[in-house]
């Protein structure tokens, strides 16, 4: 792992001066488009993508049709996305023919796998830029060299270097999402991201914290601290500092403005009770684990090469509702892994109804290419695995529901976020369990911690009233 040199650094804001300058001598000033897929790691590095973009001098428009500068942050995990961003990229072609000067740039995971970004170079001509998201903070010199009618692709592979300072341009308060590390080193056998996002490597906590303290002074309330397996944050393997992750959490926590502290993603084998006791002291650490599973069965875990059995699991979550009897916990699974059998899927309903789990997000099993699993021949047919799915679905979606109507008739304490998706009346926040609450109320509470009795449970959400 590196840091980006000085010189690296001058040399992408000599490249930022030239863009700008070439803008500003424009009539009106152009308009870029940054549409990002994935996680929420993908959603912070589009947020310094439009960092940088507005200090080339671009106005942020979420039109990529009207725009000068189209980027499209892309998601390698799963086929869908993979599809859904050929489609997307390829309905750009009649604006392009429109606009010639229009700049198509795609980026992110999926351009790291040679056999995407080799389709986008042969049959997507009107594509510009290809990079992955090792070379994210280059934007400034790729987007230079495209102005200048070069198409310019940089996918090299590389562990990555970690670049400080790019600029970020933020969702509206109350959240701020903080990188604290890039890349993986566990290799589940299922999974691209080690390939395309490369080795583990922590941020500084001093370049963290500062980050931090940079947000609450802009009026964000609460942070959600990002990465891959927050557990493994300044591990000696990706770090020269010998702080943990639960030491960064408390020191996060005294940054003064900052009400609320959250995390993604805690990797069950690495979850310490270093960490549990940290939740559970501070007030400021929201009362939520993502804890992902995959499969309930000892003999799939071992493919996936997960690191722990269903009981190791168990007793891990056990430890935390023991500590912190009113936590959220949610987790991942992933149905029809190629080795998983029927009774392998019926372990994984007996640790979903074991677990009471407030939500899963269930996914079917996605080959990706240059995994150990994309080898694997699957057992049991496509039919098979959505009936399960859906079983899966139904078996949860119950549980979810009991897990809400616990809820009804009690207050909680809500930081609202904004209006209500489907209800202009009514106002978006969260618990500190991270459940939504809609309710009636005003714009002016946005950013603001409410007092909420909560009326009504659904599956997915709570309804409550606002206490006086
Ligand atoms: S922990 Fe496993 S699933 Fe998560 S990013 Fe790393 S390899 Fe992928």
């Amino acid at each position: 792992m590196r840091e980006i040199t000085p010189q690296q650094a001058k040399y992408q804001s000599e490249c930022t001066a030239r863009v700008k300058k070439l803008n500003l001598s424009r009539e009106s000033a152009p308009r870029a488009c940054v549409v990002t897929y994935g996680c929420q790691q993908n959603e912070s590095d589009s947020e310094k993508l439009r960092g940088m973009l507005c200090e080339m001098g671009y106005l942020i428009s979420d039109d990529p049709k009207t725009s000068d500068v189209v980027i499209f942050n892309t998601c390698a995990v799963r086929e869908n996305a993979e599809l859904k961003v050929f489609g997307n990229v390829g309905a750009l072609k009649h604006a392009k023919r429109k606009n010639p000067d229009m700049i198509i740039g795609v980026c992110g995971c999926m351009m790291q796998q040679p056999h995407i970004s080799e389709t986008i170079k042969s049959k997507y001509n009107h594509v510009d830029i290809v990079f992955g998201p090792h070379a994210l903070y280059r934007l400034p010199e790729i987007l230079e060299r495209a102005l200048k009618k070069n198409r310019v692709f940089e996918v090299e592979n590389s562990d990555g270097e970690i670049a400080e300072g790019i600029p970020v341009l933020r969702e509206p308060p109350p959240l701020a999402k903080v990188p604290i590390m890039y890349g993986c080193n566990n290799f589940c056998t299922y999974c691209i991201v080690p390939y395309v996002r490369g080795r583990e490597r922590s941020r500084k906590a001093a370049d963290i914290l500062a980050e931090v303290r940079s947000s609450a002074e802009q009026g964000y309330k609460e942070v959600m601290l990002l990465g891959q397996n927050v557990n493994s944050f300044g591990n000696p393997v990706n770090s020269d500092e010998n702080i943990s992750f639960p030491q960064l959490l408390r020191m996060v926590c005294k940054t003064d403005g900052i009400e609320r502290v959250r995390f993604m993603t805690s990797h069950p084998k690495d979850l310490s009770d270093e960490l549990i006791y940290a939740i559970a002291e501070e007030d400021k650490i929201c009362k939520q684990l993502h804890l992902p599973i995959q499969s309930g069965s000892d003999k799939v875990l071992r493919d996936m090469n997960r690191g722990y059995t269903a009981e190791r699991y168990m007793e891990r979550l056990d430890r935390v509702r023991e500590l912190i009897p009113d936590i959220t916990v949610t987790s991942d699974i992933i149905v029809g892994f190629p080795t998983e059998t029927n009774e392998d899927f019926e372990d994984t309903l007996d640790i979903i109804r074991r677990a009471r789990y407030d939500m899963v997000f269930s996914f079917i099993y996605s080959k990706r290419v240059g995994t150990p699993a994309a080898k694997m021949n699957p057992f049991l047919t496509d039919e098979e695995i959505h009936r399960n799915f859906d079983r899966l679905l139904e078996v949860q979606n119950e549980i979810s529901k009991r897990k809400n109507d616990e809820y009804v008739g009690r207050v909680e304490e809500i930081l609202v976020e904004g209006e209500s998706k489907t209800n202009p009346e009514y106002m978006c926040g969260r618990t500190s369990g991270g459940k939504t609450v809609n309710f009636k109320g005003g714009v002016e509470l946005v950013s603001k911690l409410v007092p909420v009795k909560i009326i009504k449970a659904q599956t997915w959400s709570l309804t409550g009233e606002l206490c006086d």
